[in-house]
């Protein structure tokens, strides 16, 4: 095992209706045929990943002026109430990093709540992975008027040293990258060498119930159905083989749940 810290930086919330993340977790029936929506938190949340060869950031957040820049019709539905008040500078600095102790990021993916931090690296040699699936499918998104909305060309489209990933790697000593396409095209996860060990399945499971229940997000959330299905089996395994722990996308209850020791 590798002398790893993970540390937890909270990045707010966005609150949004709740079948987003669970697919028709309500809906109308014969008998209650205008049942209440659930509009709920979802957590944004980043990692230090501390390895004696690295010290990792996972992914960025989202941008402090996201109400500002976020394309109107989407703040509306996935609202980001305090990135204002999360700069990453300063979250980072609340665990006791400066953006120059960073040696290396990873961009899970680059959505809008995963990538509006990147700004704060413009100009630095400090590394950006990302996966090749990933960075294509964003520049076609915020380009074209293909794809996915939820990629923003001024998060990403910037003087960064982009580092892409073209399969499953170890990063760096107990840390291996995991291509778990299905969210986006190139999400990335990753099995970190704590003990335990620690699964970071990020968006492939929004909550809980996607991973648990095996129930998808909601069809615009979902890139490919089928890919999501084959990346879960193959989280799942993972999980097993190694008894881990499992960290899910923007779940709040179990953000708030993890406190000082976690995952260890
Ligand atoms: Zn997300």
């Amino acid at each position: 095992m590798a002398d790893i810290d993970v540390h937890l930086l909270d990045r707010g919330r966005i609150h949004a209706d709740e079948n987003f993340a669970v697919d028709t977790s309500v809906a109308a029936t014969a008998s209650n045929r205008n049942p209440d929506f659930e509009y709920v938190p979802y957590a944004v949340w980043n990692l230090v990943i501390d390895t004696p060869e690295a010290t990792v950031l996972w992914d960025t957040g989202s941008h402090p002026n996201a109400a500002g820049y976020w394309p109107d019709a989407l703040y509306e539905v996935f609202a980001h109430v305090d990135a204002d008040e999360h700069d990453l500078a300063a979250d980072l600095e609340g665990a006791g990093y400066g953006i120059e102790d960073i040696d290396c990021v990873v961009q899970s993916h680059l959505h809008l709540d995963h990538a509006g931090g990147l700004y704060q690296f413009e100009g630095t040699d400090t590394p950006i992975y990302v996966h090749e699936e990933e960075l294509k499918f964003a520049y076609y998104s915020a380009k074209s008027r293909e794809g996915s909305i939820a990629y923003v060309s001024e998060d990403f489209d910037r003087d960064l040293n982009w580092h892409v990933v073209h399969r499953e790697r170890q990063l760096v000593e107990g840390v291996e990258l995991l291509h778990l396409p299905g969210h986006t095209p190139g999400l990335l996860g990753a099995l970190v060498d704590t003990e335990p060990p620690l699964l970071i399945a990020g968006d492939e499971a929004f909550f809980e119930t996607n991973y648990r229940e095996e129930q998808e997000m909601g069809a615009s959330l979902l890139w490919g159905s089928r890919a999501w299905a084959e990346s879960l089996r193959k989280l799942q395994d993972v999980e097993r083989r190694h008894d881990a722990t499992v960290l899910f996308g923007h779940d709040r209850n179990q953000i708030e749940a993890i406190d000082e020791d976690w995952p260890t």
